[in-house]
C-alpha cells in the first residue's frame, strides 16, 4: 500500500463532510515529489515514485484504503460571514500515521469539483501550486509550524482564470485540516452537539492534555489561543504576511495553512500588504496579531455552549481566555525579536533596542531579512559594513550599534554567543517574491529548473550557500512584486 491509511475523520465525523471522488486529468506529469517528507511519513517511496503513484496524486486513481472526501466549513471572509464554504477544490484522501507517531492528512488540492465548489471549477492553476509548494516547504525549513507539500503534479489540462493557464495539483500534508471555520459551520447551524463532537475529536487529535483539565473545552480554547499567538509572533519575526487570514484559513492545530497571496517583506514597512484582493489592508503585516485575536474570538464564540451551562459563566470563561492573547503574543514576539539581535534573555528595555532598530529600518526602507542577516556578522561601527550601508543615514545606526554592543557585553557569553543565536534565527534565504515569480513563470513554460533550485536553497535557509549568494538579494526596482494574487 502506498499510503497506510487510517481515516479517523471519515470514521468518527459523519455529517462533517461529503464523500467525493477526484476527477481524473488528461495527462499528468511529475513536477516534484518530496522524498524527505515521504520518508518522514513512512510512505513507500518506490511505489509512490511510479506511474501508479503519479496516478494517485493526480486524482486519476484512488489509492487503496483512501476514502476521498470534502470537508464542510464556514468562515468569515474579510469580516463577512459565509455559512457555507467547505473544500471547493480540495479532497482529503485520508490520514496516515508517520514514523513519529503523528497522524496527518493527505489531501489533493485542485483535483476537481466537490459538492462545496459553488461556481468554482475545483481546479488549481500551476502558479498557486508552485507557490504553495515553495513557501510551505520554506516555512517548514525555517521552523514554522505549517502544512507541508508532498508533491506537485502537472495536470496536462488548462484551467480558465484570467486567460487559460496550465493546471496543477498539489498534495498537501497537514496535522489536520480543521479550521476555525469548521467550528463555525456547526455553531451557525445552532448545532452544539456537533460542535462538541468536533471539539472532542480535536482534543483527542491535537490537545490530548486538555482531557485531564477540569474544563477540557476551556483548556482547548487556551491551547489554541497560545499556539496561534506563538505562530503569529513567529510569522512577524520572519516578515511573513499570510495575506488571507479569514477564519476558514486558520487551522485549529496552530499550523500555517492555505497559502494564497502570501509574501515575505522585502523592505521593512509595517503597513505592507501584497494581496491584490485585500484592498483595505485588513491582513497587512502589522495587523496580523489583531486579526488572529479577532478570529480566535470567533472561535471562542462557537465554544460558548461547551464552556458552561450557565451562559454568563461561559462568556466569562471565553473572555478570560481571550484576554490572555495580547500578553502571550507580546512575550513571544519580544523573545523572538530579542533573539534576532542576539539576546537570549531579555528585559522590557531590550525590546526598546529592537524597536529602535525597527524604526530606523522603516525610516530607511531597509530590507528586513538582509538587516538581521547582516547583524549576524557583528558589524563594527567604524567599518563600511554591509549592515551600515543598508541604511540611508549612518550616524544613528552607528549609535545603535554602540548601544547594542555594550548590551551584548552584559550577556553571558558576549558577542560570540550572540552570533551563534543570531545564526539560528536570522535566515540568509527566504522565498523572495521575485524569485517565486521567476520560478512560476519558468514553470508555466515547462522549465522547472528555477523551481527546483529555489526549493533546494530554501531547504537550508540559515546556512550561507556561497554559490547562491545572489538569492539573498532584494529585488531590483524592476523586479519588485507589487501585488500577489490568489489565482484560484
Ligand atoms: P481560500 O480562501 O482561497 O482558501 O478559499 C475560499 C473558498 O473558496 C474555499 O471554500 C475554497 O474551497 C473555495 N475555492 C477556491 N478556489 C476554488 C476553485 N477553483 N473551485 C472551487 N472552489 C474554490
Ligand atoms: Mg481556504
Amino acid at each position: 500500500m502506498p499510503f497506510p491509511f487510517d481515516n479517523s475523520y471519515a470514521r468518527l465525523l459523519e455529517g462533517f463532510f461529503e464523500f467525493t471522488l477526484p476527477t481524473p486529468v488528461n495527462d499528468p506529469q511529475w513536477i516534484a515529489l518530496n522524498r524527505n517528507l515521504a520518508s518522514e511519513l513512512g510512505l513507500d517511496l518506490e511505489l509512490l515514485d511510479s506511474p501508479e503513484g503519479l496516478a494517485y496524486l493526480a486524482g486519476n486513481q484512488v489509492p487503496p484504503g483512501s476514502q476521498p472526501l470534502a470537508m464542510a466549513y464556514a468562515g468569515h471572509q474579510f469580516g463577512g460571514f459565509s455559512p457555507q464554504l467547505g473544500d471547493g477544490r480540495a479532497i482529503l484522501l485520508g490520514e496516515v500515521i508517520g514514523n513519529d507517531g503523528l497522524r496527518r492528512d493527505i489531501q489533493l488540492k485542485g483535483a476537481g469539483p466537490t459538492p462545496y465548489s459553488r461556481r468554482g471549477d475545483g481546479r488549481s492553476a500551476l502558479g498557486p501550486v508552485l507557490r504553495e509548494y515553495i513557501v510551505s516547504e520554506a516555512m517548514a525549513a525555517l521552523g514554522v509550524p505549517t502544512t507541508r507539500a508532498l508533491a506537485a503534479v502537472w495536470s496536462g489540462d488548462q484551467v480558465r482564470r484570467e486567460g487559460y493557464e496550465p493546471g496543477g495539483i498539489l498534495t498537501r500534508v497537514a496535522r489536520s485540516h480543521i479550521r476555525v471555520g469548521t467550528f463555525q459551520y456547526f455553531a451557525a447551524r445552532q448545532d452544539p452537539g456537533s460542535v462538541r463532537q468536533l471539539a472532542d475529536y480535536v482534543i483527542d487529535r491535537h490537545y490530548s492534555a486538555a482531557h485531564d483539565c477540569e474544563n477540557p473545552y476551556r483548556a482547548l480554547l487556551d491551547s489554541v489561543i497560545e499556539r496561534q499567538a506563538e505562530l503569529i509572533a513567529q510569522w512577524m519575526s520572519l516578515g511573513f504576511i499570510h495575506g488571507v487570514m479569514n477564519t476558514d484559513n486558520m487551522a485549529i492545530s496552530g499550523d500555517t495553512i492555505d497559502y494564497g497571496p502570501c509574501a515575505f517583506l522585502d523592505d521593512y514597512d509595517p503597513s505592507k500588504k501584497f494581496s491584490y484582493i485585500d484592498q483595505q489592508g485588513r491582513y497587512a503585516y502589522q495587523n496580523q496579531p489583531h486579526i488572529a485575536h479577532w478570529n480566535l474570538t470567533r472561535f471562542a464564540e462557537t465554544l460558548l455552549p461547551l464552556l458552561s451551562d450557565d451562559e454568563s459563566k461561559a462568556v466569562e470563561q471565553a473572555e478570560q481566555a481571550l484576554q490572555s492573547f495580547p500578553d502571550i503574543f507580546q512575550r513571544a514576539l519580544a523573545k523572538r525579536f530579542c533573539a534576532k539581535i542576539g539576546l537570549h534573555d531579555h528585559t522590557a528595555k531590550d525590546y526598546d533596542l529592537v524597536h529602535n532598530l525597527l524604526s530606523l529600518m522603516a525610516r530607511d526602507e531597509v530590507d528586513f531579512t538582509l538587516a538581521f542577516r547582516s547583524l549576524r556578522e557583528l558589524p563594527r561601527e567604524s567599518e563600511d559594513s554591509r549592515f551600515i550601508t543598508l541604511f540611508a543615514a549612518s550616524a544613528e545606526v552607528k549609535k545603535w550599534l554602540t548601544v547594542w554592543r555594550s548590551r551584548l557585553q552584559q550577556n553571558g557569553g558576549g558577542e560570540e554567543k550572540a552570533k551563534l543565536l543570531m545564526r539560528q534565527v536570522n535566515p540568509v534565504f527566504i522565498p523572495r517574491n521575485h524569485r517565486i515569480e521567476e520560478a512560476i513563470q519558468a514553470g508555466q513554460q515547462s522549465d522547472f529548473k528555477p523551481f527546483h533550485e529555489l526549493n533546494q536553497i530554501l531547504q537550508h535557509p540559515f546556512d550561507e550557500q556561497e554559490e547562491f549568494a545572489h538569492f539573498e538579494d532584494p529585488p531590483k526596482p524592476e523586479e519588485r512584486v507589487q501585488a500577489t494574487f490568489c489565482g484560484t
